[in-house]
Order: C-alpha cells, then sequence, then structure tokens
C-alpha cells in the first residue's frame, strides 16, 4: 500500500493527489482518471486501464476515445 501525506479538499472541491500516489499510479500532468465510492474509500484510477462506464472491470472494446468492457457492452446491447 502507497501511503500519501494528508490533503485538504479546497473550497471548489479539488484536491491534491501527493506525488507519492501520482507516482505509484504512473498518472501524470493532464493524464485523465476516473474516481469512483466503493465502501467508503475513494477510488481513482488512471483511465486507460478500465471500463469508462463501471469504471472496474477490465477493458476489452474501445470506441473512438472511449474503452469499455465486456459486461457494459453487454448491457447497452440489451437496450
Ligand atoms: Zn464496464
Amino acid at each position: 500500500m502507497v501511503k500519501g501525506n494528508k490533503s485538504k479538499i479546497d473550497n471548489l472541491g479539488r484536491v491534491v493527489i501527493p506525488k507519492s500516489i501520482r507516482k505509484a499510479l504512473n498518472v501524470e500532468h493532464n493524464d485523465e482518471i476516473s474516481m469512483h465510492v466503493e465502501n467508503q474509500a475513494l477510488i481513482i484510477t488512471k483511465n486507460n486501464n478500465v471500463c469508462t462506464i463501471c469504471v472496474k472491470e477490465k477493458i476489452e472494446i474501445q470506441i473512438k476515445d472511449k474503452y469499455l468492457c465486456k459486461s457494459c457492452v453487454e448491457t447497452i446491447k440489451g437496450f
């Protein structure tokens, strides 16, 4: 587990991701990330590894600049 220093959320809701965390996630300036809440924890994920919709599953299909998992593609097909 990589730990960062404590950060405060500013009045616009922004927070600095500590350098140790950025390094561990291999995220750099201008990289796109996704966030979701799981068991009361904020999960931040670098976007090129996960599905655009569920932000969890391994990506299987790329449509333009979006990545989708098999499960979400099947869900979309059902509509
Ligand atoms: Zn998905």
